[in-house]
Formats: structure tokens, C-alpha cells, sequence
């Protein structure tokens, strides 16, 4: 599933071929995404400018003329950068053509992902307007994410998956984030000392940083057929290593289910 570092590395990875061009056509194939497509959209897109593209949580802001466009990824969908000539392939549910000759073409084989005309503030959408802050801005720091934890009695990686205290903070990045900041994934939420929320704040935004960095390296991904888009294989300390040794003690990583879904840990680096 496409995480936050994947949505950010397809944001910048698509901006310097979107940005200043005319939409010439909106082809939409496949209406039936997780929500419906507006049969509005196309002769609304047609003819505007894109002025930038940026992100917010896990959607893709396309700023408009009159608007924006917001895509989101889904379970499994991905942007690519095609010539409007390119053969269309199964699942690939809507092409953003543009005066360029390129298109942004939308593949999406659970179709989970969607794709919305805002014609207000996109702060105000139903959808945005109650998320939390992002985990690479300022707001998110030691004292707030403390202040967050302080009432809540669940354990600490549901509290920062849960997307109420902070946005983006998927099940891998939620293990790798405790491993580095030392603190067990089944710890309640309230007991996390001020410098031990210090520590996961600051252990958040590392792991993050480092993911959209190594995804830089696959920027170029994202125009032509070559190569996979939007998903790369980054430095993995716990997540996915159950019975391996921990990279920093050599204790055998644990793994179980927890909230649903597989949490690591290491029992002796993590308390
Ligand atoms: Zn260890």
C-alpha cells in the first residue's frame, strides 16, 4: 500500500511534468473508484492550467484555475507520466492529458483510490478538514505529540496509527519509528515519558525523511513504462525480520498482531 513517503516521492516525482501545463482532456474509463467519479469532472478539468501539486496526508492536491483535483492512491494505485499515445492497460481507470503531448495516467487494480473536483479551500473538504498535523511540519513536535498521548489508554502504535494525533504514519513506519526511539509497540499511550515522546517525534520524522529520500532515487520512475512507480525498498530495521537478528543487540526481532496488524519489535532495544 502506498505509504506517505510513496504519495511524497509521487508528488515531486510528477510535479516538474504537470506543473504549468494545460489539461486538454480528462479521460475518465473507469467511474467506479472508491468513490464515484463526478460525470462533471472532465468538462470541468478541460482547459485549466495546473499550478502546482502538492500533498496533504496521503491525497495528491492538483491546484487548478477554478479548483483542485485530489487523487488518492488507495491500496494500490499509481500516477504515471505516459505520451497521450500510450496503449491503455487494464486498470488504468482515468488519463489527465495535457498540452504537453504527456497525459498523467491513473492505474489502480483494487480501484480504492478516487479522484475529487474541490472548488473551495481544500482545508475545507470533508475529507481534510479534520486531519491531524503532518509529521514532517514544525506543529508536529515533542511537546505536542506528549500533550496528545496523555489522555489516551490505547497502546502507542495504535495512537500514532490512528491518524487522529498525526497524518501518514502507516504499520511500517509506526515499527520502524518505535525501534529507533526505543519504546515497545504495546506500551499505552499515556505512560510515554515527555523525552521518550521527544525521542518518537523526533523518530517519526527521521524514518519518514530517510523513506522519501531513498525514494528520490526513483523519481525517473515516474515518466515512461519502465520500472515500477511509487514503491521502493528502503532500510528496514524490524519491520518484516521476526526471528532475524537485531541490527543493534542481535536479539532475535518478535513479531505479533496487534490492532490487526503486524507489529515488530526488538525485546531488548525497546522498552
Ligand atoms: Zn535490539
Amino acid at each position: 500500500m502506498p505509504e506517505l513517503p510513496e504519495v511524497e516521492t509521487t508528488v515531486r516525482g510528477i510535479a516538474p511534468h504537470v506543473t504549468d501545463r494545460i489539461i486538454t482532456r480528462l479521460a475518465v474509463h473507469e467511474r467506479r473508484l472508491r468513490w464515484p467519479v463526478s460525470p462533471r469532472l472532465p468538462a470541468w478539468a478541460q482547459g485549466q492550467h495546473i499550478r502546482a501539486v502538492r500533498r496533504r496526508a496521503k491525497y495528491l492536491l492538483l491546484e487548478l484555475d477554478k479548483g483542485h483535483l485530489m487523487v488518492h492512491l488507495g491500496m494500490s494505485g499509481s500516477l504515471r507520466v505516459l505520451p497521450v499515445s500510450t496503449a491503455r492497460e487494464t486498470h488504468d481507470h482515468f488519463d489527465l492529458e495535457m498540452d504537453s503531448g504527456w497525459m498523467l495516467r491513473f492505474n489502480d487494480p483494487r480501484r480504492f483510490g478516487s479522484l475529487h473536483q474541490l472548488s473551495g479551500d481544500p482545508a475545507r473538504h470533508e475529507l481534510l478538514r479534520n486531519l491531524a498535523p503532518e509529521p514532517l511540519e514544525d506543529a508536529f513536535d515533542a511537546e505536542y505529540l506528549h500533550k496528545a498521548l496523555r489522555n489516551r489508554r490505547v497502546a502507542i502504535k495504535q495512537a500514532i496509527m490512528n491518524g487522529q494525533l498525526v497524518v501518514g504514519v502507516g504499520n511500517i513506519y509506526a515499527s520502524e519509528a518505535l525501534f529507533r526511539a526505543g519504546i515497545r509497540p504495546g506500551r499505552a499511550a499515556r505512560s510515554l515519558s515527555k523525552a521518550e515522546s521527544a525521542a518518537l517525534a523526533s523518530a517519526i520524522k527521521t524514518v519518514l525523511g530517510e523513506a522519501i529520500e531513498s525514494g528520490g532515487t526513483t523519481l525517473r520512475n515516474y515518466v515512461g513504462a519502465d520500472g515500477e512507480p511509487g514503491y521502493f525498498k528502503h532500510q528496514l530495521y524490524v519491520y518484516g525480520r521476526a526471528g532475524s537478528s537485531c541490527v543493534v543487540c542481535g536479539t532475535p526481532v518478535r513479531q505479533r498482531v496487534q490492532g490487526q496488524r503486524a507489529t515488530f519489535w526488538c525485546p531488548e532495544c525497546q522498552r
